[in-house]
Order: structure tokens, then C-alpha cells, then sequence
């Protein structure tokens, strides 16, 4: 176990992009930016993950239209596991580079990192809107990635209360100079009831650091952080997007989700995903590919019993999805073989295979996972 935390610190910012410690928190680096007037793009739901750590699974925002974390590196200092401090960037060892970002701390420990900054947005507003059909959500929310007049779209079910029976449509843009957007203009054309329309204005570091807030009041009202927590992730193919998730919230029970759990659906555009890494389902004909996440919640003091069930119940819905296109996101709880990450890197496993030789000969970087067993 290597504790990042002695890795933190953020070493400069500049106008477009600044260098940080792996164990910084993209929460630390969002407020540090803020006070130079820019942002971090591609900003993750809850920013209190270290930039080392998503950078080794991928960092999927909820935004829509700018890839992932991953997108947005400049060059990486490594350790890699023949001990050797390395950089690396698109045109320095860019095998290296490429295979570290979303490489699961396969081949290094990610020590430091040069990030894009973008100029800050000043203000949001945000439309949560209800749907009880899921042809209907599925349709405006297409209809509003593919406008490109939101920054951020996202779906959500099962909010307290409800048994998964409401879609939820999410979307969020910017204000620009003569202030916030028109929500006549942006949601015209929509098949929604526009009574049922809740508007939201926030300021930019206040909308980006929301899931942090909320996350700090589950922890303190839920004992958060002690529960179980057997999430699944998946990236679905656009055209059985509707499928897989009607199918997975028509089986789901209540003990599926939990307290302060839930189930999400980012949407993305997938020209702008590029990391090799990053694992996406086959392409499908559509620009649009989706992040779909199971946030199961254990019940407090659950035993080894709960966790197995969700293992073997994160098991088969994955075995579903995957039949019909799906990828895995490797976050969250799910048996994984040598064979499955063998099918998971696909055209990718000769040359990871190549590298992990290279790179980490003695294979003592993150075992855990059994990416290359033996
Ligand atoms: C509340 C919450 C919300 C989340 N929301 C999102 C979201 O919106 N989008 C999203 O993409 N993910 C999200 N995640 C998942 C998150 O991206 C992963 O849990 C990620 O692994 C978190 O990073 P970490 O700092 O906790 O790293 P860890 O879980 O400690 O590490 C993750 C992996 O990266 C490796 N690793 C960690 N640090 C380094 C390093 N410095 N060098 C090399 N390898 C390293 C580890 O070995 C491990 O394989 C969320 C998680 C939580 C808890």
C-alpha cells in the first residue's frame, strides 16, 4: 500500500495548466485554480479523489462534451516499478504515457502530474426535470448532448423515496456576460412538462463542489464512510442504452441501492474520450456513449454475507451488459479475471503485456487487481 498523501502539493499554475503532486485532491486543485480565475475541466461529480487516482482509472465527469480527466494531461513524472523516476507525455514515451493513464498503477506510481486549466465559468444554472417515461428522457436527453447548448447532462433514479419509477433528467450551462441562459431557448422542443421543471442558479465553484457537500452530509448523518459500498460501473453502447438500464431498474429492490445510494447515467460524447486506456464499447454507429453506475449503499453493519451477494449480483449484471456491448469503468466491486482483463484491453493486451515486462519486471505495482497475474 503506498499512501499518496505525502505526494501532495501543488507546485505552480499557470494560464492553461498547472503542475500538482499526485496525492493533490481535484477539490484542493478547483479552489486553487478559482483564485487565478480558472477551472479544472472535466470535473469529476465529487472532487475529493486525488489526481493520481482517477488519472489511473480515468476520471469521467459528468460534462458531456470534454472527455474525460485523462483528456486533459500534459505530461506525467513516474516511478516506475524498476524504480526509475520517468517522465512521460504525448510526445515524451508516449507508449509509457498512454499506458498510465487509466492503466490501474499497473506500470508506475503516477508521483506528479501538468493538468489543462480552462478560464472559470462564473455562474450555472441547472434544470431538474422529471420524467415517468423512459422513451421521453431517453429522447431529451439526446436531444440535449447533441444541441451542445448544456455544458452537463446527467440521468438519476431511485433519490429518496422513490423506487427507481421517476427518470431524472439533469442538465446544467453556463452564464456568459449578459447572464444566465434562457431555459425557454435551451429546453425548447422538449417532450417534458414544463410545470414540472425545477430551475437552479449557483455560483461555478459552488455547482462543481455540490457532490463533495453532499458527501460530507451523508458521512456525517450516515455514517457514510462506514458502509459497504459494492458499486458497478459500466460504459454502454448508445443503442442499448435503454435496455440495459430498463432492465437493471426493473430487477432492482430496495437492499440493491440502499440508503444514500443511487443509480446514474453520465452521457458522453465519444470523439472526445481518447485515451487508449479507457476502455469503451465497440463503436456503434452514435457519437453518444454512456457511464451507467449501480451506487449501492449497504445497510449499516452489513456482514461478509451482503458484500459476497453484491459481488455475485454486480457479477451478472455486468455478464448482461457485456453481452450486448458494455465495457467495464475498473472502479467499484466486481470478480475480474485474467481472461476478463485479457477481453477488457482487447487489441491493447499485447503491447500492455510488453510494457508491464518493461516497466515493472518484478510485477510489484497494484496486484491487487490481477491485470497480469504471474
Ligand atoms: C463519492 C464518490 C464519487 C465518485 N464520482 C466519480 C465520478 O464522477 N467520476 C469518476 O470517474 N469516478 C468517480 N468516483 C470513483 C473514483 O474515480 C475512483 O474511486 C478512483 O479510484 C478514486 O481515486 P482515489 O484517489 O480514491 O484512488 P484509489 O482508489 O486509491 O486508487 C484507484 C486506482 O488507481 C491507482 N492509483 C492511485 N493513486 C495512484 C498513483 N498516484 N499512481 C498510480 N496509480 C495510482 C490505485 O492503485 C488503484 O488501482 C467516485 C468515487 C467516490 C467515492
Amino acid at each position: 500500500m503506498v499512501d499518496a498523501t505525502a505526494l501532495s502539493g501543488i507546485r505552480a499554475v499557470g494560464p492553461d495548466r498547472a503542475t500538482v503532486g499526485a496525492g493533490t485532491t481535484w477539490l484542493e486543485l478547483a479552489r486553487a485554480a478559482a483564485t487565478h480565475g480558472l477551472a479544472i475541466p472535466a470535473a469529476t461529480g465529487y472532487l475529493g479523489l486525488t489526481v493520481g487516482g482517477t488519472l489511473s482509472v480515468g476520471g469521467i465527469p459528468p460534462a458531456v462534451a470534454c472527455g474525460a480527466q485523462v483528456d486533459h494531461v500534459h505530461a506525467l513524472q513516474i516511478v516506475t516499478g524498476d524504480g526509475e523516476l520517468r517522465r512521460c507525455s504525448p510526445s515524451e514515451d508516449p507508449d509509457l504515457f498512454g499506458a498510465v493513464l487509466a492503466g490501474l498503477g499497473q506500470f508506475g506510481i503516477i508521483t506528479e502530474a501538468t493538468v489543462g486549466l480552462v478560464p472559470a465559468p462564473v455562474a450555472v444554472r441547472g434544470w431538474s426535470i422529471p420524467y415517468r417515461e423512459p422513451a421521453a428522457f431517453f429522447a431529451d436527453l439526446r436531444t440535449l448532448v447533441r444541441r451542445g447548448e448544456v455544458t452537463e447532462v446527467f440521468g438519476d433514479w431511485w433519490r429518496p423515496g422513490e423506487a427507481g419509477e421517476v427518470h431524472h433528467l439533469n442538465a446544467f450551462a453556463f452564464a456568459g456576460p449578459s447572464g444566465p441562459p434562457d431555459g425557454a431557448h435551451v429546453l425548447r422542443g422538449l417532450t417534458a412538462d414544463p410545470a414540472a421543471i425545477e430551475v437552479e442558479d449557483t455560483g461555478y465553484l459552488e455547482h462543481i463542489t455540490r457532490i463533495d457537500t453532499a458527501v460530507a452530509d451523508l458521512r456525517a448523518g450516515l455514517g457514510w464512510d462506514a458502509l459497504v459500498k459494492p458499486w458497478l460501473t459500466v460504459w454502454l453502447p448508445d443503442s442499448r442504452v435503454e435496455e440495459v438500464v430498463g432492465d437493471v431498474l426493473a430487477d432492482l429492490a430496495p437492499v440493491d441501492v440502499g440508503v444514500g445510494g443511487f443509480v446514474l447515467l453520465y452521457t458522453h460524447r465519444r470523439a472526445a474520450l481518447t485515451r487508449p486506456s479507457l476502455r469503451l464499447p465497440a463503436p456503434d454507429g452514435s457519437d453518444l456513449v454512456h457511464l451507467f453506475t449501480l451506487m449501492t449503499a449497504g445497510p449499516p453493519g452489513a456482514d461478509t454475507g451482503f458484500a459476497e451477494a453484491m459481488r455475485i449480483r454486480n457479477r451478472a449484471l455486468y455478464g448482461r451488459a457485456r453481452d450486448v456491448g458494455a465495457t467495464r469503468y475498473p472502479i467499484g466491486t466486481l470478480p475480474f479475471d485474467a481472461a476478463d482483463w485479457r477481453a477488457h484491453y482487447g487489441e491493447r493486451w499485447p503491447e500492455l503485456q510488453a510494457l508491464k515486462r518493461r516497466y515493472d519486471p518484478a510485477g510489484i505495482l497494484t496486484p491487487g487487481h490481477s491485470v497480469f497475474p504471474g
